[in-house]
């Protein structure tokens, strides 16, 4: 897979291994996936006719314990985004201490192109095809990109009707009354807030206007953006697949938010009562939200936004990767040498692993916890872990994403290597 996501996944590794003293087995165990299962699935359409999708579950590595990570349905997914996506779950898993391993599923699919009958079918047919390879000691799927709550429902319901018993631990992010936990919906977005307060805190800009910009909109980027807003950051821009606005003033991100949940646009539109009046913004590209001088740049969408073509272009003094893999290694350089801070994905973003890994347990003692208890809890361990990854950073003098993976590399290895390593069998 030359050029691939993969190699550059790979990439972050290697920079991190120069500062650690694993074992040569260990670094050999995470050079590739522990399995990689494709599937076809066959879907009646509504208008009679059979369409057959392609799906993948990757498992990257299980030594911490059943491999955890999300799926995907988007028409760009392939084996080589979904094997990155298992990798930074592996590490995303250690960075927070949990008990998992790494995993992802994908459906090569645009869900917006298929009725609910058919989002169904496609579903279940999913679940139904990989159904002997996940379970809830073995692998536990989540959403991720254009897969949500209802999605995870009916695949929890396909699986325990396969398995002829209730089993709503197989997967998580599901909605509330089949087991979801409180606060799963919110989770990534929240668990990025309390990492950036506490990064800002200490450089002393946290709030008091400090300009942000939001690029994504989805279930990350909406709530990121709001939770800033509230919090009294200055949220000038933010933007969807289709573009963005900008107002250097600010939006009012609720009033966006709510706009776009009733109509599926992007506008700053200000309501009182029933009068609606169109508010002062600009309307930019995605490209140029990028580029634009702010203190907080949140790239919550896809893979591969900031690259070697636009790194140079970026102004903004903080990175604070929402999405998965949304530098690449090229560009994490250009920002380097640029002075940009870029904290990473599998810290950033790993709130919503967290949350799932509370449902999990949840699920598997069947009580259930108050929305501020598990708010709490993810607070504490997302406050602990970003100081960790500080201190490393500023103790090995090594970038934010290279601290973070020396952490989870860490603790990785100490899994693999209880079970033994070369100098245990060569001991006299
Ligand atoms: N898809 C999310 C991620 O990339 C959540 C995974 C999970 O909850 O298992 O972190």
């Amino acid at each position: 897979m030359a050029g691939s996501l993969f190699d550059g996944a790979k990439q972050q590794l290697a920079k991190a291994l120069k500062h650690t003293k694993i074992s040569e087995d260990s670094i050999e165990r995470l050079r590739s996936p522990k399995s990689i299962i494709q599937v076809s699935i066959p879907v009646r359409m509504d208008n009679g006719s059979l369409k057959t999708f392609t799906g993948y579950r990757v498992r990257y590595d299980d030594s911490r314990g059943p491999t955890k990570g999300g799926i995907r349905f988007h028409p760009n997914v392939t084996l080589d985004e979904v094997t990155s996506l298992s990798f930074w779950m592996t590490f995303k898993c250690a960075v927070m201490g949990l008990p998992y391993g790494g995993g992802k599923g994908g459906v090569c699919v645009n869900p917006k192109e298929l009725s609910m009958f058919e989002l169904e079918r496609l579903s279940r047919g999913y679940i139904a095809a990989i159904a002997d390879f996940i379970g809830p000691d073995v692998d536990v799927p989540a959403p991720d990109v254009y897969t949500n709550p209802l999605i995870m429902g009916w695949m929890m319901d396909e699986y325990s009707l396969i398995k002829r018993k209730h089993t709503p631990a197989v997967i998580t992010g599901k909605p509330i009354p089949l087991g979801g936990s409180q606060g799963r919906d919110v989770a990534t977005a929240l668990g990025g807030f309390y990492c950036i307060q506490t990064v800002l805190e200490k450089d002393g800009l946290a709030a008091n206007g400090a300009t942000v910009a939001v690029q994504g909109f989805g279930n990350a980027g909406s709530v990121a953006a709001e939770l800033l807003h509230n919090a009294g950051y200055t949220v000038v821009a933010v933007s969807d697949s289709k573009g963005g606005i900008y107002n250097p003033k600010g939006l009012d991100i609720p009033s966006v938010k709510r706009h776009k949940e009733s109509t599926r646009k992007l506008e700053a539109i200000y309501c009182d009562g029933s009068v609606c009046d169109i508010g002062e913004h600009e309307d930019i590209t995605n490209e140029q939200l990028l580029e634009l001088g702010v203190d907080v740049l949140i790239p919550a969408a896809l893979e591969n936004q900031i690259v070697k073509e636009n790194a140079g272009a970026v102004k903004a003094k903080y990175i604070f990767e929402l999405a998965n893999g949304p530098v690449s290694p090229e560009a994490d350089e250009i920002l380097k040498t640029n002075g940009v801070k870029v904290f990473p994905d599998i810290l950033l973003n790993a709130g919503g692993v967290t949350v799932s890994y509370y449902e999990w347990v949840q699920n598997r003692i069947g009580m259930y916890w108050s929305a501020d208890e598990v708010k709490d809890k993810l607070r504490g361990r997302m406050v602990e872990e970003t100081e960790n990854v500080l201190r490393i950073a500023h103790d090995k003098q090594v970038s934010f994403r290279t601290a973070a993976y020396i952490l989870s590399l860490g603790r990785i290895a100490e899994a693999m290597e209880a079970k033994g390593s070369k100098q245990d069998y060569l001991r006299k």
